[in-house]
């Protein structure tokens, strides 16, 4: 059942959230073996939905995500549940604290079912490079769910939880959004709080809902978003969001982004905007010519970013002990930082090397100059255009294992997500399609702060196509 609807229920007494609570438990216990979403399940799910039971007999306000069942990205803090960023460096940490979004969701009424999978320390897009093994996708166990928000993805479409929350680097919650036929959300840099999430590259991430309706993800965003004096970064710029409304906005189509896609991916993609034309959009073509430059800028000041926050895990502070007998420091920290996983490790060098004298201005500098491009660019077409479209991800889901041993390979996988979070804007993945049975994702863009405009575009494109269905699992 959808968030909305479980709210609703539980409020007004229909059932009880202990009991839904109960059958959600159950659909983990059945489906996890062949899914493999949740690092961490919840022990203390079914206490938390009785004392909402019990607030709610008290005629106490239940709050508007009363008893929904979520799960939370394993790199977001959650006090007393372990928070393991898929990672052997934090394999036993468990944070003293909550998250802001935690505690806003609790706040909200909602009940954490568990900690879900992703690529270690949120770094890749299929989920593979978890400590925990990959989550497989729910439409075909044999291919990958996306990533780096693969457990957030994977264990909405199977049903384990209504909604979720996810991290968005670089795409890390549209791409699983995507190829699991659920909506993603990454919201604008600074409405959504980061304090508690565990920071891969701070200037280009946010926390972002996962559901399996537009209405969903705007009524998660409703109650996670704002200012908080935690994360100086966030903004005032809230308005209540809400399920969207009909409106004759104007699309445009980017061209660069559906001339790279596959063939398959295009077909729906064409066909998705001649449904929002049908329905009183006006589209069009629009062009970002510096898009091909964005994946270099991305991953060079994503990894730039990354070898910087990833220096605090020395396995002094955090997670395991490893120190020798009468420990030297440099052998003793590189005894405990090797336990980083391959991709971790490489992101580390890479960071290190594009931030070095003598590399800085060849890299991580231009880097910076084809972000402030590209941005003026977007900014740009934002005075033409309401939303642009285009293609989530440019592929299909594919097997499990197949890109693994070409890092290129799985970065390219980012061409059309990465944008959005070097210029800072929102963007909605949304289920447009199958093609050969397997989920295709429409992505929209919109300007700063119009979050509202992504959920009426998403909204109206989401009735008027109705791709539903739940996979047989
Ligand atoms: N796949 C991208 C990366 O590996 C995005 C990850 C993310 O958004 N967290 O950097």
């Amino acid at each position: 059942m959808d968030a909305v609807s479980v709210a609703r229920k539980v409020a007004e007494r229909e059932f009880s959230a202990e009991e839904y609570i109960q059958q959600v438990l159950e659909r983990i216990k059945k489906v996890e073996p062949k899914v493999n979403a949740f690092i961490t399940v919840n022990k203390n799910a079914i206490e938390q939905a009785r004392s909402l039971d019990r607030k709610i007999r008290d005629g106490k306000d239940a709050g508007p995500l009363a008893g929904v069942a979520v799960g939370i990205k394993d790199n977001i803090s959650t006090k007393g549940i372990r928070t393991t960023c898929a990672s052997k460096m934090l394999d036993n940490y468990v944070p003293p604290y909550d998250a802001t979004v935690v505690k806003q969701l609790q706040d909200a009424g909602a009940v954490i079912v568990g900690k879900v999978n992703l690529d270690e320390f949120a770094m890749g897009s299929t989920t593979e490079f978890s400590r925990h093994g990959p989550t497989r996708n729910p439409w075909d166990t044999s291919r990958v769910p996306g990533g780096s928000s693969g457990g957030s993805a994977a264990s909405v479409a199977a049903l384990e939880c209504a909604v979720s929350l996810g991290s968005d680097t670089g795409g890390s919650v549209r791409c699983p959004a995507s190829f699991c036929s659920v909506v993603g959300l990454k919201p604008t840099y600074g409405l959504v709080s980061r304090f508690g999430l565990v920071s891969y590259a701070n200037s280009l991430e946010q926390v972002g809902p996962v559901g399996r309706t537009v209405a969903d993800v705007a009524s998660v965003l409703d109650v996670i978003s704002g200012f908080d004096e935690r994360d100086h970064t966030t903004a005032a710029g809230k308005q209540s969001y809400g399920a969207g409304k009909k409106r004759p906005l104007r699309v445009g189509l980017v061209k660069e982004f559906i001339e790279g896609a596959d063939e398959q991916v295009s077909k729906i993609i064409y066909d998705a905007v001649n449904t929002l034309a049908k329905e009183g959009c006006k589209c069009e073509e629009a062009s970002l010519p510096s898009v091909k430059y964005a994946l270099a800028s991305y991953y060079t000041i994503a990894m730039a970013e990354a070898s910087s926050n990833l220096a605090r895990y020395d396995n002094m502070r955090y997670g395991f002990d490893a120190s020798p007998d009468g420990y030297e420091w440099n052998s003793y920290f590189s005894h405990t930082r090797g336990n980083f996983g391959e991709e971790v490790k490489r992101r580390i060098i890479t960071g290190s090397y594009v931030l070095s004298s003598g590399y800085y201005g060849k890299y991580y500098l231009k880097a910076q100059q084809v972000r402030s491009i590209i941005r003026k660019e977007l900014k740009s077409l934002f005075g033409k255009f309401d939303v642009l479209a285009g293609p989530t991800m440019p592929i299909l889901p594919f097997k499990i294992g197949e890109k693994l041993d070409d890092p290129l390979k799985m970065y390219l996988v980012d061409v059309d997500t990465v944008v959005a979070n070097l210029a800072a804007v929102p963007a909605i993945s949304v289920p447009a399609g199958f093609a050969a049975g397997l989920p295709v994702g429409l992505q929209l863009m919109a300007d700063e702060f119009c979050e509202q405009t992504l959920f009426d575009a998403a909204g109206v494109f989401e009735s008027a196509a109705n791709v539903r269905g739940s996979p047989d699992l």
